[in-house]
């Protein structure tokens, strides 16, 4: 099953990639190393690779129909883009959209576009190479981001985030659909419809945010980067190495995973690779994985 259906809302998983990205001791390098070998079951093989301790995940979109819209939350690394900092990210060649396509959304479909943070690998597909320029690759969409990451990531507003991970991102991916008029920046919180909301959570980066979903009974949380493993759950004191400001990384990750478990929403984060998605409850002072979602295994 590819598509979930939760309240009023279809959700369809999009691949971009999936597989092993970083050593385990340079993604997390606070968490011990011994707490991945204990959680063998839970992480292997989709998570970690026991043998190889490289960290799995995967890049994807969450589409959504809601209230007779086509919205795309977040959009990977895209195809193209020169990447120095990310090697193996640096002009990609993925059947992203022949995906999309297979989901029946061809680019102009396209009514809202999410990026949850803008980090590279969640405004890639927002642009496409066209003769040599960079255009929105979705042409009818507003793009929501947030104001603050929107103001962070621009190195003419800020020269120290210049020659950093996302070196060249927001000229290619986020400055061409703010020239078009595409662009909407939002801060704190934005009703999106009637089932979902965007929600400030500050840390990975200044302006990150999640898109919490309330439909009928159901309850999700889309969770952008405010967890990368599923070992976070038992260790949510632990950010990665990409987390901008970790205090305020682990306040969102404990509010939101608690909110999760406290209403039994889905928790769908941007580069979980297996079933992609899980319900969460709370053990002791963290959380554990109660059930993955019917989604098949990358
Ligand atoms: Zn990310």
């Amino acid at each position: 099953m590819t598509d979930l259906k939760l309240g009023d809302v279809t959700v369809t998983r999009i691949e971009e990639m999936h597989g092993p990205i970083m050593p385990a001791g340079a993604f997390f390098p606070e968490l011990p190393a011994e707490a991945w070998r204990a959680n063998t079951d839970l992480l292997v093989p989709d998570h970690y690779g026991a043998d190889d301790d490289l960290v799995r995940t995967a890049m994807q979109t969450w589409l959504l129909r809601s209230e007779g819209r086509v919205i795309l939350v977040d959009t990977g690394v895209g195809n193209d883009k020169h990447r120095p900092a990310v090697e193996p990210w640096d002009r990609l060649h993925t059947g992203y959209l022949d995906r999309l396509a297979e989901a029946g959304v061809r680019p102009e479909d396209v009514d809202l576009v999410v990026n949850t943070h803008l980090h590279l690998d969640h405004i890639g597909w927002n642009t496409r190479l066209v003769g040599g320029e960079w255009v929105p690759t979705f042409p009818n969409a507003t793009y929501l981001m947030p104001a603050v990451d929107f103001r962070h990531w621009n190195p003419a507003d800020n020269p120290g985030v210049a020659g950093g991970v996302n070196e060249f991102a927001f000229e290619d991916s986020v400055a061409p659909v703010h020239a078009a008029g595409q662009v909407r920046l939002w801060e704190g919180s934005h009703t999106i419809d009637a089932n979902l909301t965007l929600e400030a959570a500050p840390g990975h980066t200044p302006g990150s945010s999640v898109v919490k979903l309330v439909s009928g009974g159901d309850r999700a949380l889309f969770a952008g980067d405010l967890l990368h493993t599923p070992l976070q759950l038992e260790h949510p004191e632990y950010d990665s190495c990409f987390c901008e400001d970790p205090a305020s990384a682990r306040r969102s990750r404990a509010a939101l995973l608690g909110w999760a478990a406290d209403s039994t929403a889905l928790v769908l984060p941007a580069h979980f690779s297996g079933h992609s998605a899980m319900e969460v409850r709370r053990r002791g002072g963290a959380f554990a994985l109660t059930r993955w979602a019917p989604f098949p295994r990358y």
